[in-house]
């Protein structure tokens, strides 16, 4: 190991990471209401010599984002995490923003899922700033909103242009087992709205109108023909009709002349948005209805996601890895879809999804293991040092 990767360890060992997680727990942050959670963290990174903005995304919910400039120049790094939890099941045994711990696992709302890797981030940004090691190059933390929702933060952070990000590592708790891989691979998913306009009528003359209810019905009782393609690993693509809305509101014998319906559709690569439309399209033409349907594309979409492995991210951070578990990280499949899918398939930056591990993800008492805490934080720290450190030409500077 080298001498600066010695110092990194050392500036680690003085910073309390759990002590770091339990004030992230303590701020409430549930989907829609990250504004304090921000705050804070913009104040963390300012304290730590970050330049610090918020990015406005949706009225009060902003992004914080903070980067560092290390002396020379050179590649940039992001640690990427999402500032909101779910709400707390209603089974909580405890205050779920009152991190408790036992037996080597601290519970509390958003501990895993993910505030345990926001804080492996932070402290490893903090360690190393705090070496004072003249490090080439820049790292970056943003804390995003809304991945629980529409990834709406994610997605204005690419808009506004991540050009100088050479690659991403968002702390979500895949740890790189057997049990809980890398993600390689990922489906993407689509949202159709599928409006159906018929004709009103009385309901005891049927034959006057075009029934907007029992046309979309047709359509929904058809979908298991929409052409899909069949991926050797990811299969076919689950499609399900999430909500359906049609008649009248006040009671009247009515012939309904509108339906809506949401239908979602996972994704496998070689399916676009697009071609979904075209084929739900297709589907209802040959069905030869006598209502009107229309069909829409409506938020949130995402691209699937196969994890190009040859950037150097990846490459340096199997090294550390390594190192680290004495194993390589197992890569897998994953059906959840996180934000590596906006920043990696709409922003085309390499992205690494890996974080500690633990257990009750979006239950009650969710824990994060923290012995896998300090093992994911050195992780971070020297795959980041390695990162930075490396040049074009391979030198390495000691
Ligand atoms: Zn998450």
């Amino acid at each position: 190991m080298k001498s600066e990767e010695r110092q990194i360890l050392a500036a680690l060992d003085s910073i309390d990471t759990t002590a770091l997680l339990r004030e992230l727990i303590a701020i409430p942050s549930a989907v829609g209401n990250e504004g304090q959670l921000a705050k804070v963290i913009g104040e963390m990174l300012r304290v730590d010599g970050f330049d610090v903005r918020y990015q406005d995304v949706e009225g009060a919910r902003r992004n914080v984002i903070g980067t560092f400039r290390f002396p020379r120049s050179g590649p940039c790094l992001m640690f990427n995490g999402h500032l909101d939890t779910v709400a707390p099941a209603t089974d909580w045994k405890g205050d779920p923003l009152t991190a408790e711990v036992h037996n080597g696992r601290l519970h509390g709302l958003g501990a895993l899922d993910m505030k345990g890797g926001i804080a492996s981030s932070l402290t490893a940004c903090k360690a190393l700033i705090s070496s004072g090691i003249p490090f080439r190059g820049s790292i970056m933390f943003s804390g995003v909103i809304d991945e629980e929702g529409y990834s709406s933060g994610a997605r204005a952070l690419v808009e506004q242009g991540l050009d100088a990000v050479d690659g991403i590592i968002i702390g979500e708790p895949c740890a790189g087992t057997k049990a809980n891989p890398i993600p390689a691979l990922t489906p993407g998913k689509v949202l159709y709205r599928l409006t159906v306009e018929g004709v009103q009528a009385h309901g005891f003359m049927p034959q006057e109108g075009v029934n907007a209810v029992e046309e979309a019905a047709r359509i929904i009782a058809a979908l298991d023909q929409l052409p899909q393609l069949e991926h050797p690993k990811l299969g076919n693509g689950p499609v399900s009709t999430l909500k359906i809305t049609g008649g009248y509101e006040e009671y009247a014998v009515v012939v309904p002349d509108r339906c809506e319906a949401i239908i979602s559709r996972m994704i496998v690569p070689g399916e676009t948005s697009k071609g979904c439309k075209a084929d739900l399209e297709a589907l209802i033409a040959s069905l030869k209805l006598d209502a009107r349907a229309t069909v829409e594309m409506v938020p949130p979409y995402y691209a699937p996601l196969e994890t190009d492995r040859s950037a150097k991210l990846f490459r340096v951070f199997e090294e550390v890895y390594a190192d680290e578990y004495d194993r390589p990280p197992t890569y897998g499949t994953s059906v959840v879809i996180t934000d590596a899918s906006v920043f990696s398939g709409l922003g085309g930056i390499p992205t690494l999804v890996f974080g500690p591990s633990g257990g009750s993800i979006h239950q009650a008492n969710e824990y994060v293991d923290l012995a896998s805490l300090a093992a994911c934080t050195k992780t971070y720290a020297l795959t980041a040092v390695r990162f930075l450190n490396h040049s074009p030409e391979g030198e390495s500077h000691d």
